[in-house]
């Protein structure tokens, strides 16, 4: 079995979303008493929060890929990035270590080809709705139409990740304004959603939705399995 690394922190309550899920698919996968080989190393989020916020994404960059080497350094055969914001800075990463890294807008985007889904909505921080690093990898190499939500609803989907999710506050009434965000996307055409900040599985469930969810944490998770015990290359 080939060892995870994981860059978490952003937030910890996402990060042990993963923990749990690369360890709850290996003993699905193998059985008996199998659990995942992982090296994890944690960020304190305050400081990357920080950065975000004051536009420091270089600062941000040598704070992550510092995280990449040392993982590297420590074993791992592979490096995912427990955060779909900080893909903003994937590149840098990427050429910065030798061993692979497993960008999670692209088995994500696989998921919901093989939905045969063409046209899907992204929520996410504003950073990842708005800016082009992971809506333009959806379109551009995968070939999707991604709707977002308007203005106003970007900035309830942005504050409940930042003022709730990341600090581990779930709260029903944010979920059912997350409803009505979704019920929005399906009516202007989503076929799918995509859950694509790491925390929104805290809150937002398949029945929260009339089209088929794709949560970017199980699914990154579930793709760094299958390498690991070389289902998928
Ligand atoms: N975990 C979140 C994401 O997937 C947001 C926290 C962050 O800004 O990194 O985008």
């Amino acid at each position: 079995m080939q060892t995870i690394g994981l860059i978490g922190g952003m937030s910890w309550e996402s990060s042990a979303e993963y923990y749990r899920i690369v360890n709850e698919t290996v003993k699905a996968r193998l059985s008996g008493l199998h659990s995942a080989q992982v090296v994890l190393y944690s960020v304190d989020f305050a400081a990357i929060e920080r950065m975000q916020f004051a536009g420091a994404w270089d600062e941000a960059a040598a704070v992550l890929v510092d995280a990449a080497q040392r993982l590297e350094r420590g074993g791992a055969d592979f490096v995912l990035l427990c955060t779909n914001t900080m893909h903003k800075v994937a590149p840098q990463i990427m050429a910065a270590i030798s061993v692979p890294f497993i960008h999670i807008a692209d088995p994500t985007a696989e998921r919901i080809a093989a939905a045969k889904i063409g046209t899907v909505g992204l929520l996410g921080t504003k950073f990842t709705m708005e800016e082009d690093f992971y809506r333009g990898r959806l379109t551009d190499a995968h070939g999707l139409q991604v709707i977002v939500p308007n203005a106003a609803d970007r900035q309830i989907v942005h504050d409940i990740i930042y003022r709730e999710l990341v600090l581990g506050i779930v709260r029903e009434e944010s979920r059912a304004a997350y409803r009505e965000v979704i019920a929005r996307l399906v009516a202007q055409g989503a076929q799918g959603i995509i859950l694509g900040c790491t925390e929104i599985m805290l809150l937002v469930r398949d029945e929260d939705a009339a089209v088929p969810l794709f949560d970017t944490t199980r699914i990154h998770a579930e793709t760094a399995v299958a390498r690991a015990i070389g289902e998928k290359k």
